[in-house]
């Protein structure tokens, strides 16, 4: 095929390529360039003839290094730059730099393309993946908190489960004497109603009655323990009269006292406190049972309340077989019994539930005690404001 006019071919193609082509001297004077490129950098053909290089880019680091050493190896392939188009905006521009010889003289091409678009795309992906990772973080430790608290109340049920368990056991054999003298008891009652003798079967009818009272407290205080287990426990706050509550507490627990055994209250307090009595009586009745149950026959218990502007005091002291040395760290613990206690009747649950009491009203609990000679628990509870 035979073409008239090569040189208009020549620039038809050179504008019809998709790239812009700059062509430059080794003064940096641009001597050629195509409409693509024009219309990358907004100047026409005639402007950017009359120009350099220098006008099109930010920095020209890149075109002397080119010129003085093209063999280099980053120019092997395409670099990224920034240019400078006519409205002095900036824009991301991909160059392939190369080197041609004409009649002797050495020139300069860039071919030239806008990857303003392309960089933006980018950074939106990059934002993208920055904001999804931020997502994700945030869903992990959700995830982290909810598998945390799923664990929680797992451990919790088991907890709850063991501890079923474990009463059942201790329930099945603490509540046999109690079932056996209840038992013989009604055998008992009518026997005697059948041979006219009413105050023996009062008598027993009383053993019945403490009995069912002392397997009622059981069965309660395994209910409360679940309730502090479920943290089910709320205060309830009101006033009252706390040497009068004491007092009525002391009352109560006396019919269990043994042969000999005595209570006396040292009542250094008349104030009206603002506390939970049911608490402070479940608390008060607890050290008692114990201070009853573990001393002897002729045993002196003594119950003193004291008070100041900040809080109220409780000690319930007793003259018996006192705890081992070596068992006190424990005997906070669950089910815990020291050894000297076994011949007693106990579940090991009641100081257990004197304690989570104590913690519900913020409070402390501390007791010292030595073997054969006696024990003293001293309760500190905090006066509240009804404000509060
Ligand atoms: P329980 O009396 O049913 O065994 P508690 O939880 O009330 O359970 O008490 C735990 C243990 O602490 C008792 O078994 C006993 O060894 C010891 N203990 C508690 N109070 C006294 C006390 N006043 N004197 C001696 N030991 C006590």
């Amino acid at each position: 095929m035979f073409l008239k006019d090569k040189i208009s071919f020549y620039k038809v193609c050179f504008d019809s390529m998709q790239v812009g082509i700059l062509v430059y001297n080794t003064s940096k004077e641009i001597v050629l360039a195509n409409t693509p490129l024009s219309n990358i950098f907004g100047y026409t053909i005639d402007e950017l003839l009359e120009n350099k290089v220098n006008l099109l880019f930010k920095s020209n680091n890149l075109i002397d290094e080119f010129i003085k050493n093209p063999q280099k190896e980053k120019f092997k392939s395409a670099i990224e730059l920034i240019g400078i188009i006519k409205n002095g905006d900036e824009i991301n521009l991909e160059i392939n730099f190369g080197k041609i010889e004409y009649e002797n003289q050495c020139y300069f091409k860039a071919l030239i393309s806008d990857i303003s678009l392309r960089k933006e795309k980018e950074k939106e992906i990059l934002n993208l993946a920055a904001k999804l990772e931020e997502e994700v973080k945030l869903r992990t430790i959700e995830l982290e908190d909810a598998i945390k608290h799923l664990k929680t109340s797992l451990d919790k049920e088991k907890e709850l489960n063991h501890l079923k368990t474990k009463f059942i056991t201790l329930a099945s054999h603490e509540f046999k004497t109690p079932l056996s003298v209840i038992l013989t008891s009604t055998e008992l009652i009518s026997k005697y109603s059948d041979l006219q003798l009413p105050k023996k079967r009062d008598a027993h009818v009383s053993k019945v009655k403490i009995m069912v009272n002392h397997l009622n407290g059981m069965l309660d205080d395994f209910l409360t323990l679940e309730n502090i287990e479920l943290g089910n426990i709320k205060p309830t706050y009101s006033y009252f009269k706390f040497n009068k509550l004491v007092k009525e507490i002391i009352k109560n627990t006396k019919p269990f006292l043994k042969n000999k055994q005595t209570i006396t209250f040292e009542n250094n307090n008349g104030e009206m406190i603002y506390q939970d009595s049911k608490i402070l009586k479940i608390i008060l009745t607890n050290l008692l049972y114990n201070a009853i149950k573990y001393s002897k026959e002729i045993g002196k218990i003594n119950v003193k309340i004291d008070a100041n502007n900040t809080h109220i005091y409780l000690t319930v002291n007793d003259d018996g077989i006192g705890i081992p040395d070596n068992e006190q760290n424990l005997i906070f613990n669950r089910f815990f019994r020291a050894k000297n206690a076994m011949f007693y009747p106990g579940t090991g649950i009641g100081l257990n539930i004197v304690k989570g009491y104590v913690n519900k009203l913020e409070g402390a609990i501390s007791f010292k005690s030595i073997e054969n000679e006696g024990t003293s628990f001293y309760v500190k509870l905090p006066k509240i404001s009804s404000h509060e």
